[in-house]
């Protein structure tokens, strides 16, 4: 059974529309359980009623017409039940409904099952039969499997539009997601295409076929060109054997070979790239299985002709810095740290990206720019929405595409009013972060990336509380070299001297990728990521040791930071390798004062061994962003969990608070760097619980200097007990929101649904 499931989603994904979808499940549902009928309903939520959407064994008329309330009918009372229902004889059941357009009189068993997606009712699968059967518990599971398995691909297609509504695919359309960095703005889409690869293109139905065959031709025409340029300038250099390859090339490119083939896919229905990618992918598979190791080498040929056609595909509208529209928004299935680099910095005015989450990296290097973003936006129809116009709400997770008048006008009241917030706020950045009782909240900026304004940082923090030396490493294409890194790191330290700069060793895995330097594991972020892997690689945390420390002569404000520590173990193995380190550069004649050296406590275990860490180092960074994800066992890149990922969550606070007094009894300074830190609202209860630093993105600090500024330690301690007393995450935020909305700093925190 299990096997005639899988090939059934296979096929229903494969699919190329929603249309084709729903018919392939009634039918291939309706063989595997060997019933006269199989039919699917669709909740539509504008109606509020299940529409008969695709049907094998009723009347085919009565598909789109016959539609009933939730409550209505059998299907009705499935669909409001959100329960399966398995009648031997439906017709005698009180909420039998006779719908004469189905001719349904004929049939006795009914068996029907919700189609439930994230909580959410999309739908009813039913199946009948015309004799009195009853469907046993082994139909039962089968369909409610199947249905369950479905719901995904469904929720996608119906969400998107694409597939369901081709009409309104051009007109508005709204999309949530997970807010990421909070902001507005108004700008164009351009979709960020991953570089030519065979096996990631998607399948895409093509609006316009000639068009797509007329780009086809001309990307084979421009491949021909390209290989008879380079057979013509190695022509005299190459055996007439070698030569006759480019002919055999420029054959296989011909429009009798791969053209054509190509062509008669795309009238099939697929678009010019998805047909490269499909017809490359068939040959080079049959190829490859040929036991003849010439064939077996055209397979690679034909895998490199087709990726250089695919090129020239994706090469439509190739950008360079001046082709990017002025207010761009970026949007890419999976933007990365890098893709940030790729449009000018002021050009771009927002993120969107279908995975990833609000704590995600990339999310965090978005806020630390000042870019809206919004992630987890599982239900986005990429390549439709290049160029289209958007405003993207970076506070509530929404992207309105091709937006109405009246839409364009309320977000433009928005943005400027967010803008004159801003600028009120700039105002006092240059004030102290004092409470109205006089007690000073040290605050500390986040560092890593170039783009920070540290000239105007420096009059306005107390130092660097955390410069994550990961991003510079994933922006290059190899580990840089002591002497590249001295250079970087004794920029940012030299920026902020006298003030401290605490930097922390490389923090890979997870969800930070060194391009050079992958790491393929099941759960990156409980694998090896951190200290961890820099343990196992000492000489490369021995080269950013030294490239610290020689960065730091004369200057004096280092401190280094381990992260991911899980063990007493660590600390000590780091410790040795932080002297040898020391020790090896005063055999080369640098003479240093020793840094200060913390750990950051964001395992949980590390809460139950803070006696032995006090004694080993000089203070602790709490990350509250890895604290949260592992107390609350949430993926803090898992779109379909953020909900339930908030460093708000009671016992995240308990953690924390528990934490701030035992650093105090150990005589250990403790700041946070975490996101949390940045919350206005989190940092008043952060400074309630007795931190002594706080440590964020620039862009946060004047919200929380201001939510600072007004109020009093004494309402922060007040604050804090009232909070901790609360046992729910959303009664901690609507708390927060109301006291918050009393001292009149509600316009500080993102705003409300
Ligand atoms: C944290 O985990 O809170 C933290 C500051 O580190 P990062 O977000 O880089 O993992
Ligand atoms: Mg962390």
């Amino acid at each position: 059974m299990l096997d005639v499931l899988r090939r059934i989603i296979q096929e229903v994904n494969g699919a190329r529309s929603l249309e084709a979808a729903l018919a392939t499940m009634v039918r291939r549902i309706r063989k595997a359980m060997r019933t006269d009928v199989c039919s699917i309903y669709l909740f539509d939520a504008e109606r509020e009623r299940l529409v008969l959407m695709d049907t094998l064994g009723l009347h085919s008329e009565a598909v789109g017409q016959v539609s009933m309330e939730l409550g209505e009918g059998l299907v009705g009372l499935v669909g409001q039940r959100e329960e399966p229902l398995n009648l031997e004889d439906a017709p005698s059941h009180p909420y039998f409904r006779y719908f004469a357009e189905t001719g349904e009189e004929r049939f006795s068993s009914f068996l029907g099952v919700p189609i439930i997606h994230q909580r959410r009712m999309l739908g009813v699968l039913v199946v009948q039969q015309q004799a009195m059967r009853r469907f046993d518990e082994g139909d039962e599971a089968f369909l409610i499997t199947m249905a369950a398995q479905l719901a995904g691909v469904l929720a996608h297609a119906m969400a998107t539009g694409t597939l369901t509504r081709p009409a309104q695919a051009d007109g508005q359309a709204m999309f949530a997601g997970v807010a990421a960095s909070p902001g507005m703005a108004s700008g164009e889409l351009v979709v960020l295409m991953p570089p030519a690869d065979l096996n990631s293109v998607p399948d895409l139905i093509p609006t316009d076929i000639e068009a797509e065959i007329t780009r086809l031709h001309e990307a084979i025409a421009n491949v021909r060109k390209e290989i008879g340029v380079a057979a013509a300038r190695l022509v005299k250099r190459i055996s007439a054997q070698e030569v006759a390859l480019f002919d055999a090339y420029q054959q296989m490119l011909g429009d009798a070979a791969l053209g054509q083939e190509v062509e008669k896919r795309i009238r099939e229905g697929q678009w010019a790239p998805g047909a490269l990618a499909d017809v490359v992918k068939r040959h080079v598979q049959y190829l490859e299985r040929v036991d003849d190791n010439y064939l077996r080498e055209r397979a690679a040929d034909i895998r490199d002709l087709g990726r250089r056609v695919l090129a020239h595909l994706q090469e439509d509208s190739p950008r360079t810095p001046d082709t990017f529209p002025e207010q761009t928004i970026l949007i890419g299935d999976e933007l990365s740290a890098a893709s940030l680099g790729e449009v000018p910095r002021d050009k771009l005015v927002g993120l969107v990206s279908i995975r990833g989450s609000s704590t995600s990296h990339v999310a965090i290097l978005a806020r630390a720019m000042g870019i809206p973003t919004v992630l987890g936006m599982v239900d986005l129809p990429l390549p439709r929405l290049n160029g289209a116009r958007a405003i993207l709400d970076g506070h509530r997770g929404r992207l309105f595409v091709r937006p109405d008048a009246e839409r364009e006008h309320h977000y433009e009241t928005l943005i400027a009013e967010e803008k004159a917030l801003s600028e009120v706020l700039e105002h006092e950045q240059d004030r102290p972060s004092e409470t109205s009782d006089g007690y000073y909240m040290p605050l500390m900026v986040n560092t890593g990336l170039a783009v920070e304004a540290v000239a105007s940082l420096k009059s306005r923090v107390g130092g660097v509380g955390l410069y994550r030396t990961e991003v510079p490493f994933m922006m290059n294409e190899r580990f840089p070299s002591e002497q590249e890194q001295t250079r970087l790191y004794r920029d940012q330290l030299e920026s902020f001297a006298p003030l401290p700069v605490v930097m922390r060793t490389l923090d890979i895995g997870g969800d930070k990728d060194l391009p050079y330097f992958p790491i393929d594991e099941a759960n990156p972020f409980l694998g090896w990521r951190g200290i961890r892997v820099t343990l196992d690689h000492p000489e490369v945390l021995m080269v950013q040791l030294r490239a610290m420390l020689r960065a730091s002569v004369g200057l004096d404000n280092l401190c280094i930071l381990l992260p991911m520590i899980s063990s007493i173990e660590e600390v000590d193995t780091a410790l040795k390798l932080i002297d040898r380190a020391q020790r090896e550069l005063a055999e080369e004649g640098v003479k240093l004062a020793r840094p200060q050296i913390g750990v950051m406590i964001e395992v949980p275990g590390t809460l139950y061994q803070l006696d032995a860490l006090a004694a080993r180092v000089d203070f602790f960074s709490v990350g509250s962003n890895d604290l949260t994800q592992y107390l609350l066992a949430v993926d803090r890149n898992n779109p379909r969990v953020a909900s339930l990922y908030d460093a708000c969550h009671p016992a995240v606070l308990g953690a924390l608070s528990h934490l701030a007094i035992e650093s105090r009894r150990l005589q250990v300074p403790a700041s946070v760097c975490g996101e949390l830190a940045g919350d206005p609202a989190g940092a008043l209860l952060l400074m309630g619980m007795g931190f002594e630093a706080l440590s964020m993105n620039a862009p946060s600090l004047s919200r929380v200097r201001a939510a600072i500024r007004r109020v009093s330690l004494a309402d922060a301690r007040t604050l804090l007990d009232e909070t901790l007393a609360l046992p729910t995450t959303a009664a901690v935020r609507a708390h927060l929101r109301q006291r918050m909305g009393e001292w009149k700093l509600a316009h500080l925190l993102p705003p409300d649904d």
